[in-house]
C-alpha cells in the first residue's frame, strides 16, 4: 500500500513547494522508491488550460494532453514520475464530477455536501492516482497558503485521509517563510506559529515544517519553532536560499529531510546517494567554462513564470554544454517600437516561443528575420515555429503579407491554417491538438541529427497547422520540412539547412527536456550557440 506525504505553505505564496516537493521525491527515488506527486489547484478553473500566463504562468502539457499547473513541470523534471491528468486536481474538476454525478442521480435522495461529498471526492481522486501509479509514495502538494477560504475542502480531505490511513502510512509536511527583519537584526519565527496554529485549528498537525528563510536557522530558533509548533527539533527543516533549484535536493539531504521522512513512514529502502545528480546537474550550473548570450522574444516576458519550462530547457542545453545562458527577455513589442538591431546585435541566438493572438507577432517576425540573415541559431516553438514560416513566406518566397488565420482571416497566403476539424469546435477548454502525437523524422537532416532516431513523440498544444497547400513552394525556397506527424501528413519540424541552425518545431520539446537528460533538441541548439561564439574546438 502507498504512503502519502501532503505539503501545505504558510505564511505567504511562491514558497517554493512544488520545487521542495519536487526534491524530496527526487531524494526518495534516489533511496530505491518509486514516487508520484500530485497537486491540488483550489481555484475553479476545471483546469490550467483556460488561465492567461499573466495571471497563471506557464500551462504545463502531459503526455496524456492534460494542461495542467507548472508544478508538475517542476514533478518531471526533478523525478522519473510519468504524470498525467489525474496528478492534478482543481476544486472545479472536482465540482464538475460531483455536479455530473448528481445529474445523473447517482446521490439520489442525499442532499450533496461539501462534507463528506466534495472530500470523498478528493480522498478517491488521490488514492486513485496512488493506486493506478503503483507506487510506494504519492506526495501531494495543496496549492495554496493556509488560511484561504478556498482550500479548506482540500485540507479537510488530507486531514480525514490521513486518519483513515494511521500513523505509519501519512505525514504532513508544512512549508513557511521565516522572514528577516532587517532593522532588527533578526528572523522572525512568529508568522510560523501562526500558521501552524491556523493548520491545528482544521485539525492537522505538521509532523515536518520546512522553513524558507535567506539567513541561517540557529538552534534558538528551530527549539522555538518546535516548541510552538509541537514537533521535534530535528523536524524543524532550515531551507536557506539557493542560486539553482537544482541545488534544493542536496540541501535537504543534508539537513536530514529524506532520513526523517524514511523513518516517520517507516519505509523500507535502499541508502543510495546523490552523487550522479550533482556532478551532471549541481556542478555545471555552478561553475560552468563557457557562457554565451542568448535572447528570448516572446510576449509574456515580464512574467517569470510564463515561460517557466523554456527557461529550465534551455538551461538544461547549458548543462550540456558545460555553459551558462546569460538569457536577455525581449519583449516583441518593443522590437517593433525600436526596431530589432538594438535588441539582438549583440547575441548569439534566438528563441521564439510558444503563445496565442496577434500582440507582439510582426515583432518576433523582424526578430526571425534577423537571425535567418545574420546566420544567428534560431529555435523557434509552436508559435515561434509558426512566426518563422510567416517570416520565410513574406521574405524568401516573395508573398506579401503572408499570415496565419489567427492573425488575418482574410490574408491571400494563409501559409498557417486551421485544421477542418478545428474549425467545428466552439467551446475553448481542452480544445486544442493537445499532448503526444508521433512525428517521423526525414533522414540526413537537423532533427534527425540531434534525436538519433527515426520516430518520436512530442507534446502538443495548438490550433493551427502549416497549410501542406505550401509546401512544395516552400521546399523549392529551400525550407526542410523535416518532421512530419504521419497519420495526417502535418508537418512538425522545419528547417533550413543552408543557416548555421534553424529549427522551429509545431510541438513544445520544453515540457520533456531534464536536466541530467537535456532535450536534443535544446542541446543542440545551445551547441551551435556555443559554436557560434567560441567558434571550432
Ligand atoms: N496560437 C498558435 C496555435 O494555436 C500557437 C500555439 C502555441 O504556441 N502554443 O496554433
Amino acid at each position: 500500500m502507498a504512503k502519502y506525504i501532503f505539503v501545505t505553505g504558510g505564511v505567504v505564496s511562491s514558497l517554493g513547494k512544488g520545487i521542495t516537493a519536487s526534491s524530496l521525491g527526487k531524494l526518495l527515488e534516489t533511496n530505491g522508491l518509486k514516487v508520484t506527486l500530485m497537486k491540488c489547484d483550489p481555484y475553479i478553473n476545471v483546469d490550467a488550460g483556460t488561465m492567461n500566463p499573466y495571471q497563471h504562468g506557464e500551462v504545463y502539457v502531459t503526455e496524456d494532453g492534460a494542461e495542467t499547473d507548472l508544478d508538475l513541470g517542476h514533478y518531471e523534471r526533478f523525478t522519473h514520475a510519468k504524470l498525467g491528468s489525474a496528478n492534478n486536481i482543481t476544486t472545479g474538476k472536482i465540482y464538475y464530477s460531483v455536479i455530473t454525478k448528481e445529474r445523473k442521480g447517482d446521490y439520489l435522495g442525499k442532499c450533496v455536501q461539501i462534507i463528506p461529498h466534495i472530500t470523498d471526492e478528493i480522498k478517491n481522486s488521490i488514492k486513485h492516482v496512488a493506486h493506478e501509479q503503483n507506487v510506494d509514495v504519492v506526495i501531494v502538494e495543496i496549492g495554496g497558503t493556509v488560511g484561504d477560504i478556498e482550500s479548506l475542502p482540500f485540507l479537510e480531505a488530507i486531514r480525514q485521509l490521513k486518519l483513515e490511513l494511521g500513523r505509519d502510512y501519512a505525514i504532513n509536511i508544512h512549508v513557511t517563510l521565516v522572514p528577516y527583519i532587517k532593522a532588527a537584526g533578526e528572523i522572525k519565527t512568529k508568522p510560523t506559529q501562526h500558521s501552524v496554529g491556523t493548520l491545528r485549528e482544521i485539525g492537522i498537525s505538521p509532523d515536518i515544517i520546512i522553513c524558507r528563510t535567506e539567513k541561517e536557522l540557529h538552534k534558538e530558533s528551530r527549539e522555538k519553532i518546535a516548541l510552538f509548533c509541537n514537533v521535534d527539533k530535528e523536524a524543524v527543516i532550515p531551507a536557506l536560499d539557493v542560486k539553482s533549484i537544482y541545488e534544493v535536493p542536496q540541501m535537504l539531504r543534508e539537513e536530514g529531510l529524506d532520513r526523517l521522512v524514511v523513518r516517520l513512514l517507516n519505509l523500507k529502502c535502499d541508502d543510495e546517494d546523490l552523487t550522479e545528480w550533482q556532478n551532471s546537474v549541481v556542478k555545471v550550473v555552478r561553475s560552468p567554462s563557457k557562457e554565451v548570450p542568448i535572447a528570448v522574444v516572446g510576449k509574456y516576458i515580464i512574467h517569470q513564470d510564463a515561460y517557466k519550462s523554456i527557461y529550465e530547457a534551455l538551461s538544461h542545453g547549458g548543462i550540456a554544454n558545460d555553459a551558462r545562458l546569460l538569457i536577455k527577455r525581449v519583449d516583441s513589442e518593443d522590437i517593433e517600437e525600436h526596431g530589432v538591431e538594438k535588441y539582438l546585435s549583440d547575441v548569439k541566438g534566438l528563441l521564439v516561443p510558444g503563445g496565442f493572438g496577434h500582440r507582439g507577432i510582426e515583432g518576433k517576425i523582424a526578430a526571425i528575420r534577423y537571425a535567418r540573415e545574420q546566420k544567428i541559431p534560431f529555435f523557434g516553438i509552436c508559435l515561434g515555429m509558426q512566426t518563422a514560416v510567416i517570416e520565410f513566406a513574406r521574405n524568401v518566397c516573395g508573398y506579401e503579407k503572408a499570415n496565419s488565420t489567427e492573425f488575418d482571416k482574410n490574408t491571400k497566403y494563409p501559409v498557417i491554417s486551421l485544421l477542418e476539424e478545428q474549425k467545428k469546435i466552439k467551446g475553448m477548454g481542452a480544445s486544442m491538438r493537445l499532448g503526444a502525437y508521433e512525428c517521423v523524422l526525414g533522414k540526413i537532416t537537423r532533427a534527425h541529427q540531434a534525436y538519433r532516431k527515426d520516430k518520436i513523440q512530442e507534446r502538443h498544444r495548438h490550433r493551427y497547422e502549416f497549410n501542406n497547400k505550401y509546401r512544395e513552394a516552400f521546399t523549392k525556397a529551400g525550407m526542410v520540412f523535416s518532421g512530419i506527424y504521419p497519420k495526417d501528413d502535418l508537418v512538425e519540424i522545419a528547417e533550413l539547412p543552408q543557416h548555421p541552425w534553424f529549427i522551429g518545431c509545431q510541438f513544445h520539446p520544453e515540457f520533456k527536456s531534464k536536466p541530467d537528460n537535456a532535450h536534443p533538441l535544446f542541446r543542440e541548439f545551445i551547441k551551435a550557440v556555443v559554436l557560434a561564439k567560441y567558434g571550432k574546438e
